[in-house]
């Protein structure tokens, strides 16, 4: 099985893609990985890509796409895999076509006000632990008395950015695969049990 898997942040993406990796045994391909593989090891590629990172600039798609490229060559993406990261562009999503065809798109569709309500009550101390308001309510560390804050990722503003921004990317890559027919919706407005029966029950009909 080939899948690309979409989900606005704090969709529950990751859940699902730990799941989808073990229940179908294929390799979960994060762009992230692929890049710091890459630059850790050195290999050529991954310099050029960090000379734009080290920047501060945007990797540019064709390199992007040489870095997947050469993970998706590898033994274990022989029988399938799970694209998470990638693509993010049109020209990313067909220079994938050209190469290896998937054959469906996870899109977890989670409501965006659900998602900000549940990220916006985190709080976290210096010691690392974190907790959600709707289940801890003290203003200090159960475990080392630390003072919470909210991260400013965790800020609403952050967080409706990121949405935004998560929408603008990811609609025409949905009405690209749309056209090959194969977008899958899932109601990501669930227990992660369930987004996931919903996913096999899709994928499997
Ligand atoms: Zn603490």
């Amino acid at each position: 099985m080939k899948i690309i898997l979409l989900g606005a942040p704090g969709a529950g993406k990751g859940t699902q893609a730990a799941k989808l990796k073990e229940y179908y045994n294929i390799p979960h391909i994060s762009t992230g990985d692929a890049f710091r593989s890459n630059i850790s090891q050195g290999t050529e590629i991954g310099l050029y890509a960090k000379s734009f990172m080290d920047k501060g600039l945007l990797v540019p798609d064709e390199v992007v796409i040489k870095i997947v490229e050469s993970r998706l060559k590898e033994a274990d993406c022989k029988d399938g895999f799970l694209l998470d990261g990638f693509p993010r562009t049109i020209p990313q999503a067909e220079a994938l076509d050209a190469l290896i065809p998937v054959d469906c798109v996870v899109n977890i569709d989670a409501d965006h006000e659900k998602i900000v309500k549940r990220l916006t009550g985190r709080r976290s101390c210096k010691c690392g632990e974190v907790y959600h308001i709707s289940t801890y309510s003290a203003a200090n560390c159960a475990k080392c008395g630390g003072e919470l804050y909210t991260r400013d990722d965790d800020k609403e503003e952050t967080i409706r950015k990121r949405l935004s921004a998560f929408v603008e990317q990811t609609a025409p890559l949905v009405e690209y695969y749309g056209k090959q027919g194969k977008v899958v919706n899932v109601n990501g407005n669930q227990s992660p049990d369930s987004v996931f029966a919903e996913v096999v029950n899709k994928l499997q009909s």
